[in-house]
């Protein structure tokens, strides 16, 4: 659009600025899609981003190509989007505070302590958005954190919602029993859009906390709960059995599940998937 037109046309400004909006969101979104498709080399994994929301999505995405949803809806791109500007934000803060921050870089979401990988037979790997890393007798402690951005009406009542906790208790899992890494809590922390007030929810793991007003979910109170879900999912797979579809995942996560169409009917996946 010339100069003269945007001098002269309100009109032609508005759009201008509209047009270009969209050619941002879509330019940034598609770069993170390329290396979230990059980074998925972990071969064939039960994701905790999957096991975290449902048992049986975890399942059949074990068993098929990871694909990335090409979302076109601009709504939902820009949710998307505000959500990675959150994180980007959040870091800044946390970049502030001693320790070692990893998460910030893009490339980090594929390596460790971002992202942790099993050595099992059934490999199951767990990313969460941030880790500080702190030294202390020189043995490395690490406190990983997951960020949600939220514009929820009802803020003030809201705690969590069980699969975001579900996700980062995955990831603590792993470090703690499987990789027996030092993590003393993790975080899981919810941004409110308009006001950037923070709700924290503290999982203390090895060491004790209690205070009033905080939100605090104890890791050995879940800890039987998400090794039962590894369990059978991983029983699941060696048998090539249908998990039973859960009954408490949230509409409209299985309205936008790409397995949809496959659960409703109860189907297993192909043998030679
Ligand atoms: S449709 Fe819902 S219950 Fe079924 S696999 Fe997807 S998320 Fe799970």
């Amino acid at each position: 659009m010339d100069d003269r037109t945007l001098i002269y046309d309100p009109e032609s400004f508005l759009l201008e600025l509209e047009n270009k909006t969209q050619e941002h969101i879509e330019d940034y979104m598609g770069k993170r899609t390329e290396e979230w498709v990059a980074r998925g080399n972990d071969g064939k994994a039960i994701r905790s981003s999957s096991l975290g929301t449902c048992i049986r999505q975890a399942y059949y995405n074990y068993f098929h190509e990871r694909k990335s949803d090409n979302i076109t809806d601009l709504t939902i791109l820009k949710r998307m989007y505000s959500g990675f500007i959150n994180e980007e934000t959040q870091s800044k803060y946390l970049l502030r505070m001693p320790g070692k921050l990893h998460g910030v870089e893009s490339e980090e979401q594929n390596q460790f302590p971002i992202h942790l990988k099993t050595k099992d037979k059934i490999v199951c790997t767990a990313t969460t958005d941030f880790v500080k890393e702190f030294t202390y007798r020189d043995q490395p402690y690490y406190i990983p954190m997951e960020l949600k951005s939220t514009e929820l009406w009802k803020w003030d009542d809201f705690k969590f919602h069980p699969y975001h906790l579900k996700q980062i208790l995955l990831w603590v899992y792993y470090a703690k029993e499987k990789l027996k890494l030092n993590v003393p809590y993790a975080i899981l922390l919810y941004t409110k859009r308009s006001t950037m007030a923070n709700k924290y929810v503290v999982i203390p793991c090895d060491t004790r906390f209690d205070k009033l007003g905080r939100e605090i979910q104890r890791y050995e109170y879940w800890l039987p709960y998400i090794k039962d879900t590894v369990n059978t999912v991983t029983k699941c797979i060696k048998k090539v059995e249908l998990p039973d579809r859960p009954t408490d995942v949230p509409k409209y996560i299985c309205q936008s599940c790409s397995f949809l169409e496959m659960c409703n009917k109860n189907e297993n996946i192909k043998q030679n998937t």
